[in-house]
């Protein structure tokens, strides 16, 4: 008897799981890997241009969202593409759920853990959230923002943004100006836009600009003059959650905006702009500049549904991307 039962239990089993893989930083990524989710990015965009836009993808698969900070942008994007590829979707804020109550981050994760659900995708205002929630659940795990470390879903909606823009990332010239000392979103492109080949130069005041940071093989300048020689100027907002109270960052947010605000006399024609959102209109970028048809703001949020959905597919499968293009296909 005691022979015959592990038999049967094995028969019983599906199919083995797929090997665990989470996206918590940038530098989980090979060039390869961006390139495979690039292009499954573009293959959901074309999935998207049909009338009926949802895909089967997903059926039976359960997406957790976690957002402990606020967000409209990458809650809403992200909870749309697991819905565009029919998974099951639970979004939970941290106001109004029992984190209002002060359930610990593990309680919580052993909470939704409960449920075994496929992706949890979290945000969090601690640097390391995200790895708390891979031990104590057995879900892949997204990094939607931990902290001023990493951002990584964004650098690659980035990434394809400026390639469906431009035609390439490889070569070009990107300025990342603003508060580059709180911001995740510049930790995650400094390192996707120099993985891709791309020139990155820093610009900002010094006390906002992190010291010894070109180790990351960018550059640094101190003068917003420098934004001039870029293709794509990325601006970033004053992270004013995230700055030490009593520091002196900069002297007030209106010297800040004259002394390093992104105005359309300090751009050439035909640079890119991009901002992560939310955008402060007149601190670190100007309403027109934020309106001009070479803003790609609104085109950066339109990528993120797509590069999301390319995130949760690749996680789930990593098929060789040959065939998941077909299999997207057949779909269609
Ligand atoms: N939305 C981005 C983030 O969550 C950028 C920002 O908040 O400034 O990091």
């Amino acid at each position: 008897m005691n022979e015959v039962r592990p038999l049967i239990r094995d028969e019983l089993l599906p199919p083995g799981r797929r090997p665990r893989r989470h996206l918590i930083s940038i530098s989980d990524l090979t060039r390869e890997d961006v390139e495979r989710l690039l292009a499954l990015a573009r293959t959901f965009a074309r999935s998207l241009e049909r009338e009926v836009k949802k895909l089967p993808t997903l059926r039976g698969y359960t997406v957790v969202n976690l957002f402990y900070e606020s967000s409209t942008r990458t809650s809403s994007s992200f909870e749309l593409a697991a819905k565009r590829l029919s998974a099951d979707v639970m979004s939970i804020k941290a106001a109004g759920s029992s984190v209002d109550k002060g359930e610990s981050l593990k309680d919580t994760a052993l909470t939704i853990g409960a449920y075994d659900p496929d992706v949890v995708v979290i945000r969090h205002p601690s640097i390391g959230a995200p790895e708390l929630v891979v031990r104590y659940t057995s879900a892949h795990v997204v990094n939607a923002g931990d902290g001023k470390h990493q951002h990584p879903t964004q650098a690659l909606l980035d990434l394809y943004t400026i390639d469906e823009e431009l035609g390439r990332i490889a070569g070009l010239h990107v300025a990342i100006v603003g508060d580059v000392l709180h911001s995740r979103v510049a930790r995650s492109n400094i390192q996707a836009f120099l993985l891709m080949g791309a020139k990155v130069t820093l610009v900002g005041p010094p006390p906002l600009i992190p010291r010894g940071i070109e180790a990351m093989g960018c550059e640094v300048s101190y003068d917003i003059g420098a934004i001039r020689d870029a293709d794509v100027v990325y601006v970033l907002r004053m992270q004013r959650e995230r700055m030490l109270e009593g520091e002196n960052y900069v002297p007030s947010l209106r010297e800040y905006a004259e002394r390093w605000g992104v105005t359309r006399e300090r751009l050439r024609p035909g640079q890119k702009v991009m901002h992560p959102g939310p955008m402060n209109r007149g601190v670190e970028i100007d309403a027109s500049v934020a309106d001009a048809p070479d803003a790609l703001i609104e085109r950066q949020v339109r990528s993120g549904l797509v590069t999301r959905m390319a995130v949760l597919y690749d996680l789930l499968t990593h098929e060789p991307v040959e065939t998941e293009v077909a299999a997207i296909q057949e779909v269609a």
